[in-house]
């Protein structure tokens, strides 16, 4: 099983020493940085299930390296260790996307539950997104949801036949892929299929029909004596 990591930022040695024999001592694999920015590079240079922030630090304090977190991740979990009773510490820690605060001085065990719970929420939401990534298909404005079967072209909603639906998915699949007429037979239709090759000519035909709507930009194209690819126009 894969050690979950934990950036410790906290400047006082004899907390930061407790923080990380407790936390190496759950499973956990930590990283120590006493000093803000440095967490700001060991944050950017690492790859960290959580980061476990002190608010008062030399150099840089807790919120700003924060606020610079999240400018490009929402993902990553921020616990907040801040002073007792430094209320406006945890009402802009929570404004700048802290996921959670811990006062000072706090019970080890409250930490390490904070800890847990963050990394829980953390992993349920990364299991929905990725159930809705392999659901739905997109390119360039076309949507295709495999689970509804619903398509959407920019705001229109698409109507297709099983077989449509099928040809469409096979293009979005190997998108910028150029793909000849018994590669799509075979994938569409299957191996024991008796017909000819010009099926697919009047499939895609169809298709590009519902889906290349007028004053759109195309976005199924023909190759001249190839097949098919779906890219966008140039
Ligand atoms: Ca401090």
């Amino acid at each position: 099983m894969n050690k979950e990591s934990i950036l410790v930022v906290e400047d006082e040695e004899k907390i930061a020493r407790l923080l990380e024999l407790e936390l190496e001592y759950e499973g956990y694999s930590v990283t120590k940085v006493m000093d803000g920015l440095e967490a700001f590079e060991a944050y950017r240079t690492g790859k960290w299930d959580l980061v476990l922030l002190d608010v008062m630090l030399p150099s840089l304090s807790g919120i700003e390296l924060l606020r610079r977190i999240r400018i490009n991740d929402k993902q990553t979990p921020v616990l907040l260790l801040t002073a007792k009773g430094s209320v406006e510490d945890k009402v802009s820690g929570l404004d700048y996307g802290a996921n959670d605060y811990i006062t000072k001085p706090f019970q080890i065990e409250e930490v390490l539950a904070r800890i847990r719970a963050a990394l829980r929420v953390k992993i349920i939401k990364e299991v929905e997104q990725n159930t809705i990534d392999t659901d739905v298909l997109t390119f360039a404005d076309l949507k295709v949801n495999q689970k509804t079967r619903e398509v959407l072209r920019g705001q229109y909603t698409i109507d297709l036949t099983p077989r449509e639906f099928d040809l469409l998915v096979y293009l979005l699949i190997n998108k910028r892929q150029v793909l000849n007429r018994d590669q799509i037979l075979e994938a569409v239709w299957g191996y024991d299929f008796m017909g000819d090759t010009n099926v697919v000519d009047v499939y895609i035909r169809y298709v590009r029909k519902k889906i290349d709507l007028p004053n759109m930009p195309a976005l199924i194209h023909t190759v001249r004596g190839v097949g098919y690819v779906l890219k966008e126009a140039k």
